[in-house]
Formats: C-alpha cells, structure tokens, sequence
C-alpha cells in the first residue's frame, strides 16, 4: 500500500538527517538490498545532502550518492522506533522485529525499513529513469499523451509507475470513484473523453487524502467489501480484478 503519500510522510520523517553523517548500514536481511551489497555498505561514512521523493520512492542523497528506498507493499520507515505511520492497510497488525530488514544510524538516530512481507528494498545509485512524471504534479497535456498510447484498462495504466508515478491501488481506485469512470475502461478511450474530468480528480483525491492522513482515508475504502452500496448515488459497490489486484467500484456511476 505505501503510495505517493506514505512515500511523503517518510520522505518528511527523513528531514532532520540532512547535514548528518551515516555511521553505519545494517543490513539485517540481504533479500532486502537491490543491486549491488558493496555500493550501498560504501554509503556509511558520508552525510546527507538532501532527501527527495519520486513516485513512492524516497531517495536519500548520501554524499554524491543517491540511495532509493522503495517500501512495496508493507514496507515503513521508523526513525527511533517511531513510524510516521502506526499501520499499513496490507500489513499483519501485530509487529514483529523481525520486520525490521535495514538499519541507518544517521547522527545517533536509526532509521530502519520496516517491512513483513519485505518486498520493499534499498539500493544504492538506483536507475528511476523509467518513472513517469510524479501523479500529483502531472499536466493535463503530458497526462493525454501517455494515456493514449494504450488500450489497457484505464487503472491498469494509472498503476504502471512509468506511466505516471506514485500512485497505487487504494489511490486509483478512489480516483476513478471521483472522476465517475469505470476501472476496465479503455485508457484511450478516457484520453479522448474524460480527460479533464480524471486529472481534476487525480489532483482532488491526493489534496484531500494528504490532509485526511493517507491512501486510505477516501470516501470508497469503508465501502470495499460485499453488498456494500455507493456513498454517492447509492448503487452497489463491486469488486472485480484489474491488472491483478482487487478493485471496487460503482457500476452505476462509475462509466
Ligand atoms: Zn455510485
């Protein structure tokens, strides 16, 4: 579930390691580190530049070196054993520290990647050309000229993360309840007709969600189970798969 705005509030939670020197890099489970083990054990030693966001990735600038971390599905960062985020929505509730997969110890504080199912990784000198323009900064031009390159379902498409990035399952599904368009709906086809009225909702969802706490703080996500009905017009709230993950949405509204 991390998406753009969990990816925010760890990117926010990294702000008072600027100026600070990574002392050390523990790597407690290696399925976690992505690329090469040596390059990112290089990293301790220097002191961050500077902390970003891309998509859901929060890059860390340590030195002349940028390191990405990506949190997949359950992935979180502690700083000091505190999360910005208490729970995510695809994770266990009880903790274990055996979650805890890497460690930073920035000028006396640990930062630590958190994560149960540890498909979440860090890497260092990471390749991100292949991500889209941020989802909550795209114009409404650039946003046409990648949606209409495709005939995949138009969630499909919002998911792909060289498309736009950022945004994941609950964000889409809550966008596409907002802009009243179907899931399955051709991407090009929502280029051509209902452009304008999906980029309003992109923008909308990611304001509101930001202020209201997270991916999963939207008017849909307490209607995603069975013979829930819409909190919009009433008719029944469905579920269905696309691009393998579940998805609800209204079948009455949603075109
Ligand atoms: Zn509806």
């Amino acid at each position: 579930m991390p998406e753009l705005l969990e990816a925010e509030l760890y990117a926010e939670a990294l702000l008072p390691s600027i100026g600070e020197r990574i002392e050390r890099i523990v790597i407690a489970d290696p399925r976690t580190v992505r690329g090469c083990r040596e390059s990112l054990e290089a990293v301790a030693g220097s002191t961050v530049a500077g902390v970003g966001r891309i998509g859901k990735v929060v890059v860390l600038h340590a030195g002349d070196v940028e390191v990405a971390l990506r949190f997949g599905m359950t992935g979180r960062l502690s700083v000091d054993g505190v999360s910005p985020i208490e729970r995510l929505e695809y994770e266990a509730a009880r903790g274990s520290p055996d979650w805890d997969r890497m460690t930073m110890l920035i000028g006396g504080q640990s930062v630590t990647l958190v994560d149960q199912r540890c498909l979440g990784s860090v890497e260092a000198s990471p390749d991100l050309s292949g991500l889209g323009p941020n989802a909550d900064w795209v114009g409404v031009d650039e946003l046409r000229g990648r949606l209409e390159r495709t005939r995949r379902a138009i969630k499909a498409a919002l998911l792909d993360q060289s498309v736009v990035a950022g945004l994941g399952n609950l964000l889409v599904d809550e966008i596409l309840f907002e802009a009243a368009i179907s899931p399955t709906r051709q991407s090009i086809d929502v280029a051509s007709h209902a452009l304008g009225r999906l980029h309003e909702a992109i923008d909308a969802v990611i304001t509101t969600q930001r202020r209201r706490g997270g991916s999963h703080a939207g008017p849909l996500f307490p209607h995603r189970t069975a013979g829930a009905l819409c909190p919009q017009c009433g008719g029944p709230i469905t579920k269905t798969r696309v691009a393998g993950r579940t998805t609800w949405y209204c079948t009455s509204h949603q075109r």
